[in-house]
């Protein structure tokens, strides 16, 4: 008989506690406010609005009053027993969750004649401000916006202890709210385009590509300028903020996909996988992702150039092609509907062109690194368990070497969990910043990252 199998009957030394009857009350609320919604989705127009908005009130009363008893108390990042809770350990209530995202997901893209009783209720909203009837990608911006400011009200009770992830989680529910959902609205109100000032080529490919640019120009003045702004953020502003911060300034402060991902996603960060295959996989695909935008990018302005004499309506297909497989199946279905079985950075971790784009960046071009103090480690591995892009940080912090790594987006939550203060992110003069067995490592797995 095995080892495990001799004690699987036996009770555990720590079972893992259950929630308290305050909680449970709280969770209630979001079950009921979940329960609202989906009645929304199937009512007749009369109760439709109202199951809507009282579903929306009890999910985010539920949600924060929740957050208030589980994280309110005692001061510290406590990650006990994530990995013995079903909804968080790849039990029967991940997946559930997983399904029903992905399933959201699906329907957003390709039916959304289904969340048209969703989508009616936002129209006040919507004439207020964009001045015209809301549409599915107003829910899912709404959606979106709602869930970055829930659940980062939850990371700021969480983690309120820590400086850095105070101001970079307030960044985050600034950036989605006020550049990502509100200011493309008013533009849209103005008649000007929904321009998202907070993403850039090569995450949003089609701002530069020909089509995108003659459209904005289009526009005067303010069109010339929204081309001249993802031109130079592009090419100037992201290598240098990149020198002098790392990928962090974008990834974890900006980036709508990285604040879904720190404030919703936190709860499943650590799911992220840590094998050194899984590394392999994230090298080969990310840069593969970022080398099919640049081509993608280069052939079509020289299609452009040359009258369209090179791919004729070829073009057109070529962009839509990647818009399908990498835009909405990789970075919408997978990359957020997987967060609770495969980690909040599924996308940032193996499709982001624009983290590929950051990473090389970083890794040859750049200030910023994660200095350890092995001498002060205890070998805990807090540090590995928290790192939401797969980084097995303990087995920099035992040998005292500083992490140099493309995939890292200075979360910080390494740091932060580290009971003995090993960890520092840091943006030091680039000698030094490699050390001998670093390279030596690196070499032995022929990696570019
Ligand atoms: S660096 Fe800190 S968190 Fe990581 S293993 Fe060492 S003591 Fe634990
Ligand atoms: S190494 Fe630390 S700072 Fe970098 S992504 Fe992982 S947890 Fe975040």
């Amino acid at each position: 008989m095995s080892f495990l199998a001799a004690y699987s009957d036996q009770p555990l030394a720590h079972p893992t506690p259950e929630p308290s009857a305050a909680e449970r009350l709280w969770l209630a609320l979001v079950a009921l406010g979940l329960l609202a919604l989906g009645v929304a989705a199937l009512a007749p127009a009369g109760l439709r609005d109202t199951a809507f908005w009282l579903g929306l009130g009890l999910l985010s009363a539920g949600a924060l009053g929740w957050s208030w008893r589980k994280f309110g108390g005692s001061r510290g990042v406590r990650h006990n027993f994530l990995w013995s809770r079903a909804s968080t350990s790849r039990g029967a209530v991940a997946w559930a969750a997983g399904v029903a995202l992905t399933g959201f997901y699906v329907v957003l893209y390709w039916w959304p004649a289904y969340l048209e009783n969703l989508i009616r209720p936002l129209d006040g909203l919507s004439q207020l401000l964009r001045g015209r009837a809301a549409d599915q990608w107003f829910l899912y911006g709404s959606f979106y916006t709602l869930a970055v400011l829930l659940m980062g009200g939850r990371a700021l009770l969480k983690y309120r202890h820590s400086p850095y992830q105070r101001v970079r989680t307030a960044s985050v529910m600034f950036f989605q709210l006020g550049l990502a959902w509100l200011l493309p609205g008013v533009l849209l109100a103005l008649q000007q385009p929904e321009f998202y000032f907070t993403y850039f080529w090569p995450l949003k490919y089609d701002y530069l590509f020909p089509g995108g640019v003659q459209s904005l120009l289009q526009n005067g003045h303010l069109g010339a300028f929204m081309v001249g702004w993802g031109i130079i953020m592009s090419f100037v502003a992201t290598p240098v903020l990149t020198y002098f911060f790392g990928k962090r300034w974008y990834c974890s402060w900006v980036c709508g996909c990285g604040g879904l991902a720190e404030t919703a996603g936190d709860p499943y960060r650590h799911l992220s996988d840590k094998r050194r295959e899984a590394w392999r996989y994230e090298v080969s695909i990310v840069y593969t992702v970022l080398g099919f935008i640049v081509v993608t990018t280069a052939l079509l302005w020289l299609n452009a150039a040359r009258g369209g004499a090179l791919l004729g309506r070829f073009s057109d297909e070529f962009a839509q092609t990647y818009g399908f497989f990498i835009g909405s199946i990789f970075a919408g279905v997978v990359g957020v509907g997987f967060y609770p079985i495969l980690g909040s950075r599924v996308w940032c971790r193996y499709g982001c062109p624009m983290a590929a784009y950051l990473g090389l960046l970083q890794k040859h071009f750049s200030r910023f690194r994660i200095t350890t103090n092995g001498g002060q480690c205890i070998s805990c591995g807090n540090c590995s368990n928290v790192c939401e892009m797969g980084i097995d940080v303990k087995q920099y912090a035992q040998r005292g070497e500083p992490i140099i790594r493309a995939a890292c987006v200075g979360c910080g939550l390494c740091s932060t969990a580290c009971p003995r203060g090993v960890l520092n992110l840091e943006n030091g003069p680039r000698e030094g910043r490699y050390q001998p067995s670093q390279l030596i490592h690196a070499d032995s797995l022929r990696i570019l990252s």
